[in-house]
């Protein structure tokens, strides 16, 4: 076992927020610059990019884990991770149609880009990335678990779209058992102010829109194997997580 740096939060061409220049191999060309070990890629809403992302991590030796940051009825945004691609395939699909039909408006968010291997723009999702599922912050959890994911509610330390910026609180009866924090966070600042944290993991993750963030927040977990199974043992057992 070894510690590992990992980047479990990052975004590709098709957020609408992030630009062309997140391209499969120019992002993991800088994370690997970065030193991360272990990237998830985590659009808003949707996992279309992943297969693509995931291949171009194995050019540059990075493992990779299938993710998407779902946001939630009550606007709070959650990172879903998955070891299988099924799996998270599946679940993806049911996010999908849980999203609320609105539009996308290219030219105000950009477009939401589908790319193929050959970094060619293979199609544009028309339904809006930048919405809300219908889904709770209870059934993303349980919808997470029913396909063998893992999940933690992203950014808590902000306020806009964060489940304490949200709710002020955290659940007791979900199971969380992590909260992702910014690349910017004061994590002592953030406890002192939610001692209930202390009782919880936090991950700190880059949460990038651009090549120059990838890899600008990170968290370093100490593993048997590169996947979210390991991770979340190591989650588990909270001596082998450390974002400092
Ligand atoms: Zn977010
Ligand atoms: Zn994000």
């Amino acid at each position: 076992m070894r510690w590992y740096k990992t980047d479990l939060h990052v975004h590709t061409v098709l957020s609408p927020c992030s630009g062309l220049e997140m391209s499969p191999r120019s992002l993991m060309g800088k994370a690997k610059t970065e030193g991360i070990e272990i990237i998830a890629v985590t659009d808003h809403n949707s996992m279309a990019n992943c297969l693509v992302y995931e291949k171009a991590a194995q050019e540059f030796d990075i493992a990779f884990i299938y993710g998407v940051e779902v946001q939630s009825a009550e606007e709070i945004h959650i990172v879903a991770l998955f070891d299988d691609w099924k799996e998270g395939l599946e679940f993806n699909r049911e996010l999908f149609d849980s999203l609320l039909p609105i539009k996308n408006d290219p030219a105000y968010h950009g477009n939401q880009v589908v790319l193929d291997e050959k970094e060619n723009i293979v199609r544009t999702i028309k339904k809006s990335l930048i919405n809300s599922s219908i889904w709770t912050l209870e059934t993303v959890m349980h919808k997470v678990r029913e396909f063998n994911g893992f999940a933690f509610p992203a950014h808590v330390d902000v306020t806009p779209y964060s489940l304490l910026g949200q709710l002020g609180f955290i659940p007791p009866d979900l199971n969380i058992t992590a909260v992702g924090i910014t690349a910017e966070c004061d994590e002592k600042a953030l406890l002192e102010k939610y001692p209930i944290l202390h009782d919880l993991v936090l991950i700190r993750n880059s949460d990038a829109h651009s090549l120059q963030d990838v890899g600008s927040g990170y968290t370093e977990f100490y593993l048997e194997e590169t996947n979210l199974k390991s991770i979340v043992n190591a989650i588990n057992n909270k001596n082998n997580v450390r974002i400092k």
